[in-house]
């Protein structure tokens, strides 16, 4: 399997949960005695850019049905989470940099921050691979 983001090749499980229903999808009153279906839950981390993802996955036309219990930008604190989101990917900056950048923006402990970074220099960038100063 290669990586969603970057592309190289995962090699590394992160945690494999075995299998389980898909999130959300709760069971009513009519369907509580019918077959359920799982999917695999295994989780893998990519060593180049570390986003961590499942293995398998199904179509948002599976996933989301018309009593799907949750949407994420009906919540306040998932929309203030998303405008603070943060791309870190391999650049010329130093690690020691990119974290006093990072405490400006959500706070928190230096060395903390320099430990959850990418090896290597790396850059902030938006979603559009623009730099963020
Ligand atoms: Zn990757």
């Amino acid at each position: 399997m290669r990586c969603r983001h970057c592309d190289k090749e995962l090699t590394h499980t992160f945690i494999d949960l075995g299998s389980s229903p898909l999130s959300n999808s709760y069971l009513t009153t009519e369907t509580i005695n019918t077959f359920e279906k799982w999917y695999p839950l295994k989780v893998l981390v990519c060593n180049h850019c570390w986003l961590a993802q499942t293995e398998d996955f199904v179509g948002a036309d599976q996933m989301f049905s018309e009593d799907y219990a949750y949407f994420s930008s009906y919540s306040s604190f998932w929309l203030k989470h998303a405008k603070d989101y943060v791309i870190l990917i391999q650049g010329s900056d130093k690690a020691s940099d990119i974290a006093k950048k990072v405490k400006k923006k959500f706070g928190g402990d230096l060395d903390e921050i320099i430990r959850f970074l990418p090896p290597g220099n790396c850059k902030i960038v938006d979603d559009n691979r623009r730099r963020i100063k």
